[in-house]
């Protein structure tokens, strides 16, 4: 019973210092003011949109948004619908089953997804009765969080040095991120990216940081495209275009290279791969002809990874894309799907 007290007494001191300061890591408290100031002296303004900006002045170059460019307006379009399908097959299910095995009220856990790009997942949490939270580094991003809903709930801020308590979030989830990390990116004509030195040690500094702001029992959900398949059908240039790649030194990480950063940021936390067949859409890929041949086929074979014998095989080289979760928790086998 004390435990349980204990719980709701840490629970109520999160609550009010969500925040800490990235640079100092002091908590800070916060008020509806124009911004933040930390007692290192540090000052984090509000956006347009009403969440806070921890990186003033050093936002990362994404792309222009250019209200005239019907391709561009397309391909955000779609992005958009790719992450409510992302939230209706993939992320709500499992937050429901995980509150349910816990005995939580889905209303009181919280949630951020890091790398939340336009936004679009945190409306769709928090009209949903979610409390959800979203960080993204990018400037355009920014500009599209105006539009949302919920602008107030999400923060431009650094994946590597989170704005955030520790055991802050129940769920932390970060989709088509971590590949991002420690590369150098060229997007003149064909997407070309190779890792920097330090790529491992940026990746893992990403991995501690999620355990850190996760809670006891919580879980994160992290997905990317596999650097042991040889196509990688996200970061081809062009919408649903491919690329392939070496099977060495590749920006894409595999699942070894995930799970020693999990590994090395806490031992206690235990990993499971998804089949990705509730995450894909094979929306962008069906406009080749290559796709809407292929499409069906690998739905097929996808459906086959989450099952039974074959499970095993969603962490290896015949999955294009990598869901894994990773959980503290005693119980996770009982409530993380098969
Ligand atoms: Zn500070």
């Amino acid at each position: 019973m004390f435990s349980g007290l204990k719980e709701e007494a840490n629970r109520i001191m999160l609550e009010c210092r969500m925040f800490v300061c990235p640079d100092c890591r002091s908590g800070l408290a916060e008020d509806a003011g124009p911004s933040i100031r930390c007692e290192c002296g540090r000052e984090y303004p509000r956006l347009p949109s009403r969440g806070l900006d921890f990186l003033p002045g050093r936002k990362l170059r994404d792309f222009e948004i250019d209200p005239s460019d019907a391709g561009q307006r397309a391909h955000l379009e779609e992005e958009a619908a790719g992450v409510s399908w992302r939230v209706d097959r993939l992320i709500l299910p499992l937050v429901v089953r995980y509150c349910s095995a816990l005995g939580l009220d889905p209303g009181s856990i919280r949630l951020l997804d890091c790398g939340c790009g336009g936004g679009a997942s945190i409306d769709a949490l928090r009209s949903r009765g979610f409390r959800a939270v979203g960080i993204d580094a990018g400037r355009s991003r920014q500009e599209q969080w105006r539009e949302r809903s919920f602008g107030e709930h999400l923060h431009s801020a650094n994946a590597l040095e989170l704005p955030f308590a520790g055991r802050t979030f129940d769920a932390v989830i970060s989709s088509g991120l971590i590949e991002h990390i420690g590369i150098q990116e060229a997007e003149t004509g064909r997407y070309a990216a190779r890792r920097l030195p330090d790529c491992q040690p940026q990746r893992l500094r990403f991995i501690r940081e999620l355990a850190r702001v996760l809670t006891a029992d919580g879980f994160i959900l992290l997905d990317h495209p596999n650097g042991r398949f040889p196509v990688d059908f996200w970061h081809g240039g062009r919408a649903g275009s491919f690329r392939w790649h070496g099977l060495q030194g590749d920006m894409l990480p595999t699942f070894r290279e995930i799970a020693l950063y999990f590994r090395l940021s806490d031992p206690a936390l235990r990993l499971w791969s998804l089949s990705p067949a509730q995450r894909l859409r094979f929306n962008q890929v069906r406009h080749h002809w290559y796709g809407r041949l292929f499409a069906p086929v690998m739905k097929a074979w996808l459906s086959l990874l989450g099952t039974g014998p074959l499970s095993p095989l969603a962490r290896s080289f015949l999955n294009p894309y990598l869901v894994t979760i990773a959980s503290r928790a005693r119980n996770a086998a009982d409530w993380i799907p098969p």
